[in-house]
């Protein structure tokens, strides 16, 4: 894509009243923007991201055998009558209508599984979506972090029995891993222990450190576990361990073993009667957006993992002028979009290299290609990659062959 294209602009200046590193980056390189406080809108360039990110969940939830769905936002107030959470905090009314906007979905999947597993063939199943919730959050002010309508991808699973619950639970947890991994941010998430409820001993979040962080989680690093405040009470519940490290951290995602606490009011049987037993998983997409911003970032501006970087390579052109440098960078830009390398290209005139190259940093696309006359007098393209300090040059004619290697 051409930069001149992109009808969003970056902008010098942190937003006012943004106080959060996530929001004002994302902002200011134009990934996003803020309508109100909770409330985000996605821009061409944080769209690319989201939906990567999406694509790596999808990916990780298609190999459990879960399968895709997506379920409204607009609900009835009698489902949630029936469970008793129609008047919790989180649930958004439509003023005068028994219509509430979906801040979680069990209410919505359990009837429908009702439906369909007829009989204990049917079991096990697992069903997902990747969906926009509504919650009325008043601690709304950690930019991406904490929305007041943001995106969620939410797992249910349907089980005969709790050891095929327990079975499938662990694959979840891998399965959430590979995730945070992909995403660059599996050294630092940690599988904490939080309290399960009623039907469990324990329920699990995945905590990502950073000061940035809403939460407190104590580590074990003999486990390489951590606990939330509710469970830790001083040592580690796996071990014992007294040297826990107290740490600053964000959700970004938990899953959760509820039994047959929805299965029941619902009526979901199986054969023999009994509720069914129901598992569910949540990972925070946009939440996971923002999180990547406050983990991988630096002072000139964002770091984008490969994974999901917004393009590949960002193509910046350094003409001062020369009709050469920008016929050459054209070509370049024609080859590597024949070469399918998804490319950012900076043909902006107006701009100069040094706002260009500031911008580079602060939109933070993995691979910077500058060409301009000096380079072009070496028939070559410098190079640097974001998290890099130093670049180097490479020859035009072995750039592609170098990219194929490198992106
Ligand atoms: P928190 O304790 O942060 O409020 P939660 O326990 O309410 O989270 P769940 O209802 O389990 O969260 O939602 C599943 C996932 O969705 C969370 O792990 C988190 O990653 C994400 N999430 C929850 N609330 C928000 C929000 N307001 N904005 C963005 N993501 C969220
Ligand atoms: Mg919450």
């Amino acid at each position: 894509m051409k930069q001149s294209h992109l009808f969003t602009k970056t902008q010098k200046e942190n937003p006012s009243g943004e106080m959060s590193i996530n929001a004002q980056y994302l902002i200011r390189a134009g990934f996003v923007d803020k309508l109100s406080s909770g409330v985000y809108t996605l821009l061409p360039l944080g769209l690319r991201v989201v939906k990567k990110i999406q694509d790596i969940v999808r990916e990780e939830m298609d190999a459990l055998d879960a399968q895709e769905i997506l379920m409204p936002s607009l609900h009835p107030k009698e489902i949630w009558e029936t469970t008793g959470r129609w008047n919790v905090e989180e649930m958004y009314k439509i003023e005068n209508e028994p219509y509430g906007l979906g801040w979680t979905h069990e209410e919505v999947i359990t009837p429908l599984m009702k439906k369909f597993l007829l009989s204990n063939k049917d079991l096990p199943k697992a069903v997902y979506q990747i969906q926009t919730k509504f919650r009325n959050e008043p601690r709304a002010k950690s930019g991406l972090l904490r929305g007041k309508e943001f995106i969620m991808k939410d797992l249910y699973s349907f089980h005969e029995n709790q050891d095929d619950l327990d079975d499938y639970y662990e694959k979840v947890k891998e399965a959430y891993f590979n995730v945070y991994r992909r995403l660059n941010l599996g050294d630092v998430t940690f599988l904490t222990l939080a309290s399960g409820g009623t039907f469990s001993k324990y329920s699990h979040e995945f905590q990502t450190i950073t000061d940035a962080g809403e939460d407190v989680i104590y580590i074990c690093h003999k486990c390489k576990i951590a606990a939330n405040k509710e469970v830790a009470g001083g040592t580690c519940p796996q071990c014992g361990n007294s040297e826990l490290e107290e740490k600053k951290a964000i959700e970004v995602g938990n899953i959760f073993k509820l039994s047959t606490k929805y299965t029941s009011p619902f009526n979901l049987l199986a054969q023999n009667g009994k509720p069914l037993v129901m598992g569910c998983y949540g990972i925070g997409i946009t939440r996971l957006l923002g999180t990547v911003v406050e983990v991988l970032s630096d002072n000139k501006g964002v770091i984008w993992p490969k994974s999901i970087a917004p393009f590949a390579v960002h193509l910046i052109q350094i003409d001062g002028g020369s009709i050469d440098v920008v016929e050459k960078c054209s070509e370049i830009y024609e080859i590597l979009q024949k070469e399918r390398i998804e490319v950012l290209y900076d043909n902006r005139s107006e701009k100069t290299a040094g706002e260009k190259l500031n911008d580079a940093d602060l939109m933070g696309i993995p691979l910077r290609i500058v060409v301009s006359q000096k380079t072009l007098a070496a028939n070559s393209v410098e190079i640097k990659a974001r998290v890099e300090m130093e670049a180097s040059l490479v020859k035009i004619n072995e750039l592609v062959n170098y990219l194929k290697r490198n992106v």
